[in-house]
């Protein structure tokens, strides 16, 4: 199995603040890596600097071997990275498959089409796979504006699938999603990590949807690695539960 994902020692500074400060870990092919942690304790950051938004203060990140520390977002989308935001980023005034179509524009020839098994596939045909696989038929032609915040989720981690089949970083994709949605959300991830192969890193708040979704599990703390491990191995861990769990 191949280490997709090896991150080293990252650090990012914002003048006083070490907002990550010395992150290790790796992610191997067809994982789900589960992050959590308290607010404000570097996991978006951590994203920022692994997918080029930020440029780390330290550290080294490596794509299937290659040092990629620092590259733009647009070089990593090339090498099939992509990831999701904290906070939604569909174009309201297009449709849901025009949203998918333009994720996808980007990364046309690239990984997309050995995903897909098809080189000359379109664009089209892509989004439609999508589309059917996140249960989005129905809402196909609407306009992603009126769709429910839930099915806009789903419809932005769709989004990050078309343009990332490597790797796929989603930075809370259960916020604010209800009860229903989120079962949903879980099952469509769970069935793409199968079914496609795809390996992702979720950042999320909801415990139970974290353990209940992932291989293993990260804990950070004030910018740091505080634990590693499966599921069970980290709800069992006396410092996980002190800093965070018990709360
Ligand atoms: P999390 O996603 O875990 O809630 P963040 O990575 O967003 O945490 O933030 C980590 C720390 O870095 C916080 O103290 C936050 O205020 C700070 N921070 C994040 N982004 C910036 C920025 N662009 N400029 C200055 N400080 C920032
Ligand atoms: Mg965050």
């Amino acid at each position: 199995m191949g280490r997709v994902l090896e991150v080293t020692e990252l650090r990012k500074q914002f003048g006083g603040i070490h907002a990550v400060d010395g992150v290790s870990f790796h992610v191997d092919e067809g994982e789900i890596l589960g992050i959590i942690g308290p607010n404000g304790c570097g996991k978006s950051t951590l994203f920022n600097c692994i997918l080029g938004q930020l440029r780390p203060s330290g550290g080294e990140v490596k794509l299937d071997g290659r040092p990629v520390t620092g590259l733009y977002p647009a070089a990593l989308n090339r090498l099939g990275v992509s990831r999701t935001f904290q906070l939604l980023q569909v174009f309201p005034q297009l449709s849901v498959r025009e949203n998918l179509i333009l994720a996808g524009q980007e990364h046309q020839g690239s990984m997309v089409s050995r995903l897909f098994g098809a080189r000359d596939a379109g664009l089209t045909a892509q989004a439609n796979r999508m589309i059917a696989f996140f249960r989005l038929e129905h809402l196909a032609d609407e306009k992603a504006g009126g769709l429910s915040y839930g099915q806009q989720k789903l419809l932005d981690a769709a989004m990050a699938f078309m343009a990332g089949p490597r790797l796929v970083l989603l930075d809370e994709p259960a916020g604010g999603v209800n009860l229903t949605m989120l079962a949903s959300l879980k099952e469509r991830l769970r069935a793409i990590n199968a079914e496609l192969k795809a390996t992702f890193v979720v950042i999320e708040h909801n415990m139970d949807f974290v353990m209940s979704l992932c291989s293993r599990v990260l804990v950070m703390a004030e910018g740091r690695v505080l634990a590693t491990g499966t599921p069970a191995e980290v709800r069992a861990n006396p410092a996980v539960v002190d800093a965070y769990l018990g709360h």
